[in-house]
């Protein structure tokens, strides 16, 4: 395709085309860093700022991964870009679709190594849910992820390629000029709720966020979008301040010990200082409320008198409760709490005051369910898999 570009003085004057290991990847860079790096290529400094909201277009709304179809530049300019950048997004190795709609997306990233992201379909909405590290540092003692140890953070184009990714199977990219309402979207929603704790890869979660909320990126709503933490509490302000969205807090506990046990990073930044560093969350109010997610462990964490507990601990604080029945993995030393406890649990949050729906599993025939992602790299770092 680009052979066929008109021979112009433009093109004469290029620089050779880089071996493919030194163009660089546009995915997930920042608006200034796209912009520095087109000024780099060539491109005058006067021209950066429309070219890059051009790119983003193409790149985030339009789905175009080949700079010869970006037919708003010109022909040589489209030639200068191939020479210098690539448009690379993970490549998914294999696809899960669950019995219940819930698809698992098996994803290989530079290195080798490998990452999971679901896409969850329900009646109002459509939830992608994210990974943000290959594997987690820390060890909560229910989480399947959890018992494997950090592999590599992802980068902040393989945190963003994962929605383009999905949107590619899901064949969600609009009619040029078209951006759908958020909420008619196949995906509607993003929960960094995959593998890896978000806020240990802070600066490249927040760059990929950025792009999904820019108007001229993925362009969904800053409110549609939550992060999940353990409670890593020095991230937790710039959270507010410098992502914006929403945030869910796997809370699991409701005294020090048990917690300790639960969610290990708690040994370090406890129940009391993690409730300090939530009710100072930027714009918290009714319609911006934080997700407190509780697992439900039979015997463990489950009873009447933690349910009592927990509203007491996060009085004045605008919150929601969301019940996650325990999902079972290979191993695990938990067993998920009986129907009629996690009810009697959510009944006493609900009277007090706070919503307390209890999340359905999904996609558990398919391993897709809460805190049973793990991937091959993780189980061994240097592993491949054959691809079925
Ligand atoms: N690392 C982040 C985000 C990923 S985990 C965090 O911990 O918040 C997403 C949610 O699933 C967390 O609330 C986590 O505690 C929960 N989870 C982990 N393992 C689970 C399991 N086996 N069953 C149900 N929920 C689980
Ligand atoms: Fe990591 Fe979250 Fe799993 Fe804990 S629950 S081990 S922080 S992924």
């Amino acid at each position: 395709m680009i052979a066929t570009a008109p021979v112009t003085q433009d093109v004469l004057t290029l620089p050779r085309r880089l071996p493919a290991a030194e163009r660089i990847n546009l995915v997930g860079m920042t608006r200034a860093q796209l912009a520095a790096a087109l000024v780099a290529a060539g491109t005058p400094e006067k021209q950066a700022r429309m070219r890059t909201a051009q790119l983003w277009q193409w790149l985030y709304q339009k789905g175009v991964r080949d700079f010869a179809l970006m037919t708003n530049l010109a022909k040589p300019y489209r030639a200068l870009l191939a020479a210098r950048f690539t448009i690379d997004v993970p490549q998914v190795v294999r696809r899960q679709v669950s019995a219940d709609g819930t698809r698992k997306y098996l994803l290989r990233v530079a290195g080798g190594h490998e990452v999971e992201t679901v896409y969850i379909p329900d009646a109002d909405r459509g939830t992608l849910c994210v990974s943000s590290q290959v594997g987690c540092t820390l060890t909560c003692s229910f989480c399947h992820t959890g018992t494997q140890r950090l592999v590599r953070n992802l980068t902040a184009a393989e945190i963003v390629g994962q929605i383009m990714v999905a949107r590619d199977d899901l064949g969600e990219w609009p009619a040029p000029g078209r951006v759908a309402k958020d909420e008619t979207r196949l995906i509607s929603n993003i929960v960094l709720m995959g593998m890896g704790e978000p806020l240990y890869n802070f600066e490249a979660v927040r760059d990929a966020m950025k792009i999904a909320m820019d108007h001229e990126g993925i362009s969904l709503s800053r409110r549609r979008i939550t992060l999940s933490t353990s409670g890593i509490v020095p991230e937790i302000a710039r959270t507010g301040t410098e992502i914006g969205c929403m945030l869910a807090v796997s809370f699991h506990a409701t005294t020090d010990e048990v917690r300790d046990r639960l969610v290990p990073i708690n040994r370090k930044w406890n129940i009391a200082a993690l409730l300090d560093a939530l009710r100072g969350y930027p714009n918290l109010s009714n319609s911006e409320r934080i997700t407190f997610e509780y697992v439900m462990l039979d015997g463990i964490n489950d009873s009447d008198e933690d349910a009592r507990r927990l509203v007491r601990l996060i009085a004045g604080i605008p919150a929601k409760i969301n019940l996650i029945p325990f999902n079972e993995w290979p191993g695990a030393p938990y067993r998920r709490s009986p129907e009629a406890r996690i009810r009697s649990f959510a009944d006493i949050v609900y009277k007090a005051g706070y919503a307390s729906p209890i999340r359905t599993p999904r996609g558990e025939d398919i391993m897709a369910a809460c805190g049973q992602l793990k991937s091959d790299s993780a189980r061994a770092p240097n592993a491949r898999r054959v691809v079925p």
